[in-house]
């Protein structure tokens, strides 16, 4: 089992298994990380649940329909579910224990930050995986 939490520790969760772990360069997932880019944990539903602090989320709507959640005592991003995605995107910097698998590609390679390089050789994806984007 891998755990997770917040810098506060109020908001506490478990994960059987992470599928896939990604790095996105988007504006949003900059900002909001204050970052050169962010990394995240993704999970299925059944695979995921708060063990403490589910009320502590607050939420920041960054586009139309697309919800941030964030710890509203530390400031932590939150473990959240895109509508359009069938998992659970989690921050990778909140989990405390090895996710066992390791980044395997880049989302909004083409909006990065001017002073970071791309140095790795993992897929690169101009806006989102193909499949994975938001739907109408
Ligand atoms: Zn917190
Ligand atoms: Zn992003």
């Amino acid at each position: 089992m891998i755990k997770g939490s917040c810098a506060c520790g109020g908001i506490r969760f478990e994960i059987d298994e992470v599928l896939a772990l990604t790095h996105c360069h988007c504006s949003i997932c900059r900002k909001l990380s204050g970052a050169a880019f962010a990394s995240y944990a993704h999970v299925a539903k059944s695979k995921f649940r708060f063990v403490s602090g589910e009320d502590l989320i607050t939420r920041y709507e960054s586009t139309p329909g697309s919800l941030r959640g964030f710890c509203r005592v530390c400031g932590s991003s939150a473990p959240g579910q895109a509508a359009y995605l069938p998992t659970v995107s989690i921050a990778a910097g909140l989990l405390d224990d090895d996710p066992v698998v390791r980044p395997m590609l880049h989302v909004f390679a083409s909006s990065k930050a001017p002073w970071w390089e791309i140095t790795d050789n993992l897929p690169q994806h101009e806006k989102w995986v193909p499949g994975y984007e938001p739907k109408k």
